[in-house]
């Protein structure tokens, strides 16, 4: 079905200096995909909500053997938002996600287009070969994915990045995942299907810098976590066991040690100690169950995970190639 296009959507946000040598970049290559594999190729950009200019220029950028899309937010919606409404606008065929920064190799794609066509893999993406972070944003990101795998019946892989390929049925299937707070990088594993990862190294930016920061970072960790786990939740309630169980068994040994021995209780200070860490503690389990409210809340409203203000598109130069009917 549909078995003979591709789109290569690309989410931008204020990437102005990198966006004309990209599209070059890119478009040799999806010029040599439609040659090598007979696809449909189109390029589209999502333009989330940028403000440097990137907008009149990506509506000026040519197509070739390709056509060219652009979709353009309303406001910044985030990253996950732009992913999303590239599957949203991709009617058929297959999908490949990759930055618009020049982080994801261009080159790699005749690869992800074989392991799909030849070797008729559903998901296939990429992992990083070495991490250049800080030993202990790798500690963090270990942390992060042991807790969001524990328990769970399929695994995300570590160090994948959002530079990936959906077959038709793959993308089919993670359309049909409705939920407004999509954690992408889980859910394209949650999905199942044939999956294979391609080793690559990240290169530098073309130009500017991450649009991260540690705190989007920690929160983008958040919603992974509470989108796919509910250990902190268990974790929560053993915790209030594994402390109540000790102290009652210690307040009743203070008890009876008063009543057979005489002892009198002693101590203020450890007393005040244990309502301060327990009064403490509580608030923090308490943040917790509420990450959860909060989640279950933005869920509830319905809202539109986007806001599209403007969409432009420009045909391929070359007649399409006929769609083969096929798996
Ligand atoms: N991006 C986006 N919306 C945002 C932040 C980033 O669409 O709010 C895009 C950005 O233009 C780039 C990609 O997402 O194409 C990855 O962003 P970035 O390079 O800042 O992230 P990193 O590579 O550091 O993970
Ligand atoms: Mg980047």
């Amino acid at each position: 079905m549909h078995n003979n296009t591709l789109t290569i959507a690309v989410p931008v946000f204020n990437e102005v200096e990198s966006l004309e040598i990209f599209h070059q970049k890119l478009g040799e290559v999806a010029e040599q995909l439609v040659a090598q594999f007979a696809l449909n190729v189109e390029i589209l950009y999502v333009d989330d909500g940028s403000s440097d200019g990137s907008v009149e220029l990506m509506n000026r950028l040519p197509s070739g053997a390709f056509s060219v899309k652009t979709v353009c937010f309303s406001r910044n919606f985030g990253k996950e938002a732009a992913l999303v409404a590239a599957t949203e606008h991709c009617k058929k065929g297959a999908i490949v996600f990759l930055d618009s920064d020049g982080q994801h190799p261009p080159e790699m794609l005749p690869e992800f287009v074989r392991r799909w066509k030849v070797e008729g893999n559903d998901v296939v993406y990429a992992v990083h070969n070495k991490r250049q972070d800080h030993p202990i944003k790798q500690k963090m990101v270990g942390v992060f994915y042991r807790l969001i795998n524990s328990g769970s019946r399929f695994e995300i892989p570590a160090n994948a990045a959002d530079y990936k390929l959906l077959s038709p049925r793959a993308l089919e299937a993670m359309k049909a995942c409705k939920e407004r707070i999509r954690f992408f990088k889980g859910l394209s594993t949650w999905i199942g299907f044939k999956q294979s990862a391609i080793e690559y190294e990240p290169k530098e930016r073309i130009s500017g810098t991450t649009k991260w920061n540690f705190l989007k970072l920690l929160s983008l960790s958040s919603e992974g976590v509470i989108s796919f786990s509910t250990v902190p939740l268990r974790a929560t309630m053993f915790l209030g066991v594994a402390i109540a169980i000790p102290a009652s068994v210690y307040g009743f040994w203070i008890v009876l040690s008063a009543l057979l021995m005489g002892n009198d209780v002693p101590g203020y200070s450890s007393l005040f100690t244990a309502t301060v860490f327990l009064g403490g503690l509580q608030l923090i389990l308490l943040g917790v169950v509420g990450e959860y409210v909060g989640h279950m809340l933005r869920e509830i409203k319905q809202r539109p995970i986007y806001i599209v203000a403007e969409e432009h598109s420009l045909q391929a130069k070359t007649p399409e190639v006929a769609d083969a009917s096929g798996r």
